[in-house]
């Protein structure tokens, strides 16, 4: 079922290969129509993650590349949305020579040639590809019929691993199989067998339950995994090494093992746990819940991006989440109390709801000096928060709420605002990597010189970073927010796009926005420059 850990299981399988010195391929399969995750409400589905290519898909592919620490290529993604839109478009370019186009077996080669195409690209050793959604289900069969016919054509090179969940019902106490078992049965039918059951569940599996497992589905005892909750998500790999996970499934393929390589991540997982001294960051979103509960997936990749940093610095987080609708109508005791936060991050977002919110937090952190980070529609609003109470621009907006503001210092670019026009919203935002140039002396070049990035020739700095917005800093206000005293410390290489703004050191500790998403790109042994340096400055407060 979804939310039983599939992506984290996927990505742990792979990062433990990668560890004996495999090349390792992570593929996503979802089941859903959407051609891809682009135009879903994030609390549909949890976050929109983007790749390099621009690709907007599920958050698994950022588990994949936090964990491989890899970049994905687009051709590790298909939804149903995307094999059939194919397959009909080719039918309707009589691409079938008059054939009678049956999902079986047309859609499931399909899904093969896609499989192959993204192998063939990457050249990795081993390929870990992820079924989404539940086994039995109508949605996701067609995907099982082509893993049967991939196992069918390569016999001891494909095996099948089910990750399956152990409720523990409150009343009896005792965890029970019986789903697992049903959900072996199910997949039975597909003509499909696991080789290895990864068991989810709050505990530990007992040899009990082992054995019953084994017996009852067919399985040997010892590709039986135990994968109960942890506290921290990296710490899996590390647990199903402990069930001899790398080498079952090495063994299985008859690839010869080689020596195990985790020390980094032994490493990085053991200062997580161990840091204890407290960081308290406040996220001032909107996507926050569902029905009465707290849905933090939408932001997923920003959660992992503040751990990954906290980690570095030995810290441990405390992250809460604010409600920006708490903050509109001026209500200042709520505000009084962001004081007690040691940094605030304003993350992405679209439409109105909770927007003067957010100005009213940026406007709060910019005046008290607490350290605050922006990403994205937060950069956005950081400029329309400076231009209103700053620049003396006191009706400034971003077009996307006020198209009619008498300063739209955030606005579309001509180009696109013919696709918004025509409705054509699937192809209207900028997506994906794209360079910046960094400003000498900021605190965004600075935070970049601490990493690996490379320096270009002429000093500055050359970054790529991934985006997913329609609107822009507007370039007729550039000059008149610099004279109020903003920094564009990022732009692109053609100096119109702006991508990084803050304020200098010497006004405040730390008041950065950037136009893109960091925190797609930052991992656990890579954490990113910019978090890093939010939370230095978050640590220096206390
Ligand atoms: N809504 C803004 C835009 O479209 C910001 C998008 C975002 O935060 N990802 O430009």
């Amino acid at each position: 079922m979804s939310g039983v850990g599939k992506g984290v299981t996927t990505s742990s399988l792979g990062k433990i290969l990668s560890a004996r010195g495999f090349k390792i391929n992570p593929l996503k399969i979802d089941p859903y129509l959407n051609v891809d995750a682009g135009t879903m409400n994030p609390i549909e589905h949890g976050e929109v993650f983007v790749l390099d290519s621009g690709l907007e898909c599920d958050q698994d592919m950022g588990n994949y590349e936090r964990f491989l620490d890899v970049s994905v290529p687009a051709e590790n993604y298909m939804t149903s949305g995307m094999v059939y839109k194919y397959v009909i478009d080719k039918e309707r370019a009589l691409g079938y020579g008059g054939k009678c186009v049956d999902p079986v077996p047309y859609i499931s080669e399909e899904i093969l040639r896609r499989i192959k195409r993204s192998t063939d690209k990457t050249k990795a050793d081993i390929s870990i590809i992820e079924i989404g959604g539940t086994v039995g289900e109508y949605q996701n069969s067609i995907f099982f019929e082509a893993a049967r016919v991939l196992k069918l054509k390569h016999p001891n090179d494909v095996l099948f691993v089910l990750v399956s969940y152990l409720p523990i019902p409150n009343k009896v106490g005792e965890m029970k199989t019986k789903p697992t078992q049903y959900a072996v049965r199910a997949i039975n039918s597909y003509g499909i067998h696991p080789d290895i059951i990864i068991a989810r569940s709050d505990r530990p599996l007992d040899q009990k339950r082992k054995d019953k497992l084994a017996f009852s589905c067919n399985v040997p005892v010892k590709n039986i995994i135990s994968a109960p909750d942890v506290d921290n998500i990296y710490d899996i790999p590390l647990n199903f090494e402990k069930d001899g996970l790398s080498t079952t499934v090495l063994k299985l393929l008859r690839l010869r093992p080689r020596q195990e390589d985790l020390k980094d991540w032994r490493q990085m997982v053991e200062r997580m746990k161990t840091s204890t001294k407290e960081l308290r960051i406040g996220v001032v979103g909107k996507y926050f819940k569902t029905g009465d509960y707290v849905l933090s997936d939408v932001y997923i990749s920003i959660i992992e991006s503040l751990k990954h940093a906290a980690g570095i610095l030995g810290r441990k987080l405390i992250l809460d989440w604010l409600d920006a609708g708490d903050y509109e109508d001026k209500k200042i005791d709520k505000l009084a109390e962001l004081k007690n936060y040691d940094g605030l991050l304003v993350p992405g977002g679209f439409g109105e709801r909770g927007v003067e919110g957010k100005i009213a937090v940026i406007k709060f952190a910019r005046e008290k000096g607490i350290p605050f980070f922006g990403l994205c529609y937060g950069m956005q609003l950081a400029v329309v928060e400076y231009a209103r109470h700053v620049a003396g621009l006191k009706r400034a907006h971003t077009t996307e709420i006020n198209p009619k503001t008498p300063a739209p210092v955030i606005d579309v670019l001509p180009e696109q605002r013919e696709k918004i026009a025509q409705a054509d919203y699937g192809g209207t935002m900028r997506l994906g990597a794209y360079p910046c140039e960094l400003k000498h002396g900021t605190t965004a070049f600075d935070a970049y010189v601490d990493s690996s990035y490379k320096l270009q020739a002429n000093g500055y700095k050359l970054i790529h970073e991934r985006h997913r917005h329609r609107y822009e800093v507007n370039p007729d206000y550039v000059v008149t927010l610099e004279k109020a005293g903003l920094v564009f410390s990022g732009r692109s290489p053609d100096g119109r796009l702006m991508e990084i703004v803050e304020l200098p050191k010497a006004q405040h500790p730390f008041f950065l926005g950037t136009q893109f998403h960091p925190e797609f790109k930052s991992t656990p042994l890579h954490p990113h420059p910019l978090f890093v340096a939010f939370l230095k400055s978050a640590g220096a407060k206390k």
